[in-house]
């Protein structure tokens, strides 16, 4: 086993304990791939919990699926991991989980798509919803398709989120960074008020994307139909191909995470009764 095979292996078992730890999974749930050469992917096996993995546990699969190397079954949902790979070259791993508030989004069908965190904008830009497909059909990667060019993360209707990333760590901290974003957008509409972004801001911000080091294209923004005066509805639309953008490694680095505000569970609870309170009097 090559130094890059072990390394690999070592992160996916990272990432599914972490996945985990912040319960963006329950049980099996879940699954993580990522590139090992331009033959073989090595992806997590299915029926296993991703929080306890080892290394050996992997499979090898190749482009279209087949399996090439350890003893247990890829997941069903490789599928949707493979329309990605075929769709994004730039791109060396997947990562797919059931973060509880995004997607909470999902099933309520609200996309993320508001331009309030300047974080997002840099990053992940909008997070749009792919429409529903029965889980282990072709229906998910063909959902998928129609946003991974423009998207290193989007939500996956009535069922959890979907990310990518130049690694196995980047594509973790884009799910990271989704059910963060859906935790703040959650607290903002319970609190009755987001306060938009400006246009202009938008556009600056977009044009910090290179130094914040997302290597999706910006997704376009436009004025919302319901957007006050001033201020800015990011909406999806797709990008054009030339649109893309990719950065160097040297730019990959969570280096926006020391700001953060992160919010336990027990945190959140406390908050949404405290909104509610404010609601009721
Ligand atoms: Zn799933």
């Amino acid at each position: 086993m090559t130094r890059l095979e072990e390394q690999i292996r070592a992160e996916i078992v990272e990432a599914g304990r972490r996945l985990y730890a912040r319960s963006y999974i329950a049980s099996n749930d879940g699954n993580i791939s990522a590139r090992l050469d331009e033959r073989r992917l090595i992806a997590t096996p299915k029926g296993v919990s991703k929080g306890f993995m080892t290394p050996d546990m992997m499979v090898i699969v190749d482009y279209e699926g087949h399996r090439g190397g350890g003893e247990r079954e890829p997941s069903t949902e490789l599928p949707m991991h493979l329309e990605i790979y075929r769709n994004r070259p730039d791109v060396n791993a997947v990562v797919h989980a059931h973060p509880p508030v995004a997607t909470g989004f999902a099933v309520a069908g609200i996309p993320l798509t508001r331009a309030v965190l300047a974080e997002v904008i840099t990053t992940l830009g909008s997070i749009p919803i792919a429409a529903y497909g029965t889980p282990s059909t072709a229906e998910l990667p063909e959902a998928v398709r129609k946003y991974i060019k423009a998207h290193d993360g989007m939500l996956l209707a009535n069922h959890g989120a979907v990310t990518c990333g130049r690694d196995v760590m980047a594509a973790y901290f884009n799910m990271e960074r989704i059910e963060h974003f859906a935790t703040i957008s959650l607290v903002a509409r319970l609190l009755g008020r987001e306060n938009l972004i400006s246009r202009e801001e938008v556009e600056r911000l977009q044009g910090l994307r290179t130094i914040y080091g997302s290597p999706a294209p910006a997704p376009l923004c436009a004025d919302g139909p319901d957007a006050p005066d001033g201020q800015v509805l990011c909406q999806v639309l797709e990008a054009p191909e030339s649109a893309r953008r990719l950065v160097p490694d040297a730019s990959f680095a969570p280096a926006s995470r020391d700001g953060e505000i992160r919010l336990t569970y027990g945190q959140l609870t406390a908050l949404i009764a405290d909104a509610v309170r404010t609601l009721k009097d």
